[in-house]
């Protein structure tokens, strides 16, 4: 997303323009921008900060969101694709303190995510299509390329960071943080606005979101998303730090004659998980909760509530293939559900021997 085009499509919203009045006492004002970042629409919403000031921030943030658009991005010009193109060679790579973090901090989560979560697998993703704007269409890439490429096992662990430079020890190893650098691009945000002395936000990303503090008359309410209808699936109260990421396979997928291959790939077999239709993380940090949903979104029914112990993330969502909805116990009370849905099944999670994540 060039600069230009970003400011063209920017919107800015005050959706309050004066301070409202409840019950005698003075409501703050909430200011409310949607950017065009991550090629989705962000809107931010900053609460009880003055217009000017607000347009300030948000102007940091926008600044600081194109920077990891482009430097982030696995297969458009900037510094990850160039890394990405010298990384078979084996050799010393240099790379800046703005890409190397992500790079130190998805590695634990991939460790624990038994490497269902492997932003290492780059080069699968591109084999399915999926390193374009648009929508792949057509058939399954050949099964003999799949294999290759599963064989070859790139993993977060063939990569040595060291003194501002990388190599990979296994020339597959191609990085794609698609899963993981839009929760920790809002992580980041959050810490510039407190730096800013912004307590009260919201950063919500296409449905992918994280909070600071509280909206002007209480509790941020938000919405999950439905993996099959334009409805919410549940909303939920959130009045802290907190992060809500969904992943689902319901958006990017690969059309072949009716039937859809999404965009999670399981790096086991190299073909999209198929059991889930969205899986939803609850967590203070946004990077482990966009990890952890799209390591559940791989783990499947059957398995997702081991991983979710081994992430150390509690609050957790699923609905399967089929519609059914999981939630955890620890999740359950905290969300409403429309009327008329069908209710949720309720599980435990296993005990987790992992130390909670901070
Ligand atoms: P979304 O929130 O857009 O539904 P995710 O957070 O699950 O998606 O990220 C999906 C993206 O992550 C894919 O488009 C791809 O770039 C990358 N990816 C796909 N499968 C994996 C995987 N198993 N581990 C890490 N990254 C993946
Ligand atoms: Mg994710």
């Amino acid at each position: 997303m060039g600069a230009r085009l970003a400011a063209c499509l920017r919107l800015v919203m005050l959706s309050i323009a004066l301070p409202a009045f409840a019950g005698g006492a003075t409501t703050p004002t909430e200011y409310r921008t949607t950017l065009y970042l991550f090629g989705t629409l962000m809107e931010i919403t900053l609460v009880g900060v003055p217009a000017e000031r607000a347009e300030q921030v948000t102007d940091r943030l926008e600044r600081e969101f194109q920077r990891m658009h482009r430097d982030w991005h696995a297969w458009k010009l900037g510094e990850l694709s160039a890394l990405n193109a010298r990384l078979p060679s084996g050799e010393w790579i240099p790379i800046s303190p703005f890409v190397a973090p992500l790079i130190a901090h998805s590695r634990p989560l991939s460790r624990l995510s038994n490497g269902l979560f492997n932003p290492a697998i780059g080069a699968l993703v591109e084999l399915w299509g999926f390193h374009s704007d648009e929508l792949p269409v057509g058939k399954a890439p050949p099964a003999d390329a799949i294999r290759r490429l599963v064989a070859a096992a790139p993993g977060m662990d063939d990569l040595e960071l060291a003194d501002g430079r990388v190599r990979a020890g296994n020339p597959a190893v191609q990085l794609d943080f698609g899963a993981f650098a839009k929760g920790y691009a809002l992580d980041l945000a959050r810490e510039t606005l407190a730096s800013l002395g912004v307590g009260n936000a919201l950063l919500n990303s296409g449905g992918d979101l994280c909070a600071l503090g509280s909206a002007a008359d209480g509790p941020w309410r938000i919405g999950i998303r439905h993996p099959f209808q334009d409805s919410l699936l549940a909303t939920l109260e959130i009045d802290a730090a907190e992060c809500v990421m969904t992943s689902g396979n319901y958006e990017r997928y690969r059309e072949d004659q009716g039937v859809r291959w999404g965009h999670i790939i399981d790096p086991r077999t190299g073909y999209p998980a198929a059991e889930v239709a969205s899986s939803t993380v609850v967590h203070a940090q946004g990077g482990l909760a966009d990890a952890a949903a799209t390591a559940l979104a791989v783990a499947g029914p059957s398995e997702w509530l081991n991983i979710a112990a081994r992430l150390a993330v509690d609050q957790v969502m699923l609905v399967d293939a089929a519609g059914t909805v999981r939630v955890s116990e620890r999740l359950a009370p905290r969300l409403t559900f429309p009327a008329g849905s069908q209710p949720p099944v309720l599980v435990a999670l296993p005990p987790s021997d992992t130390p909670p994540q901070p």
